[in-house]
């Protein structure tokens, strides 16, 4: 079994493929842990009230090495035959052959790329509404897009913040009426149309943005605590698509409720695929779907149908 990818789901596809007896190789083009050692804290994952992210990261490592998979870090995966009975991988160092492969190589948030953006990472600026939305209850926020996932996240955070911000560079939003009209019946949501952010500033952590008026070109200062980036995620499946496995419109991998893609032997799990939610616990129950239905597609061969 070859996993791409050392991130939660990857881990835990990992821990369960070792114990069901697979030969395992996890292999990660930078250090283990993934995303999940990015969150500077996580609350919500169960069983841990409150870890660093990096904590839990460390752990889900230890876990995944004990269990017995072999683990190549700084290893990155650079083409993929998937199509025959024998799938093979190419990497930076070398070419391996396995029976079943679960592509587990996680997402990027796209980012604005503004002054303060890097800087105030975890401190304020964060792209995950449902991660870090509590540690802002009762504060001011800002969110920045206009499609969907901002509309989700500025929902969200109207129960928990005093004050929500939505800065859009257009005059109207690109997402679900439905959300629309919710979002514009509450009393503490103000969209500012027409804006861009141009510099994020803070002392420590986020204290201000400073925003500009596409239209008319003014500029204004605004104080907030906390600025959620909403401006898409873009997944890593190049590799994936490129081997032929199907993917949505925004590169999202297709799968099916066994973690199956459309190609037999090759299974996706975490944020990488076109699962509704991006969060520690969803990409661990993917990556254990994914290695328990790639074991009993190749220890049991009725089973492929
Ligand atoms: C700042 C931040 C805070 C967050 N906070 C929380 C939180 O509090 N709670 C929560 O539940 N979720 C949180 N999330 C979301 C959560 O971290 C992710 O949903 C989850 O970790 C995704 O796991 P994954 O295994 O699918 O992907 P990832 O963790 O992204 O792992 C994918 C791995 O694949 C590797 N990879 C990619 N391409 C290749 C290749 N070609 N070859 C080899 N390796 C490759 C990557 O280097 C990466 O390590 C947060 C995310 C961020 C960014």
């Amino acid at each position: 079994m070859i996993i791409i990818g050392a991130g939660a789901a990857g881990l835990a596809a990992g821990i369960y493929s070792s114990r069901s007896g697979l030969k395992t190789l996890i292999i990660e083009e930078k250090l283990a842990g993934g995303t999940t050692g990015d969150a500077p804290l996580v609350e919500n994952y169960p069983g841990f009230p409150s870890i660093l992210g990096s904590e839990l990261a460390d752990k889900m490592v230890t876990h995944c090495k004990k269990a017995g998979a072999s683990l190549h870090e700084l290893e990155e995966v650079t083409s993929l035959d998937l199509k025959g009975e024998k799938k093979i991988i190419k990497t930076t160092r070398t070419e391996y052959g396995a029976a079943a492969v679960i592509i587990a190589s996680g997402a990027r948030y796209r980012e604005i790329n503004v002054s303060g953006e890097k800087e105030y990472k975890g401190r304020g600026v964060s792209y995950c509404g449902v991660c870090d939305g509590p540690f802002f209850k009762g504060k001011r926020v800002l969110i920045i897009g206009g499609g969907n996932s901002a509309c989700i996240t500025t929902l969200y955070l109207s129960g928990l913040a005093a004050e929500v911000f939505v800065v859009h560079r257009r005059d109207a939003f690109r997402a679900e009426n439905a959300l629309v009209q919710d979002l514009e019946s509450k009393g503490n949501v103000k969209v500012l149309w027409n804006n861009e952010v141009k510099e994020i500033k803070g002392n420590k952590v986020v204290t201000s943005v400073i925003l500009a008026n596409i239209k008319t070109g003014e500029t204004q200062e605004i104080a907030v605590d906390g600025v959620f980036v909403q401006v898409g995620e873009s997944p890593n499946s190049q590799l994936a698509k490129a081997s032929g496995v199907e993917t949505e419109e925004g590169g999202c991998i297709k799968i099916d409720i066994r973690q199956r893609t459309s190609i037999p032997g090759v299974y996706a799990a975490g944020d990488v695929t076109n699962h509704p939610v991006m969060q520690i616990g969803t990409a661990v129950g993917q990556g254990i779907t994914s290695a328990l239905e790639a074991y009993s597609y190749i220890r049991r061969p009725y089973y492929r149908k």
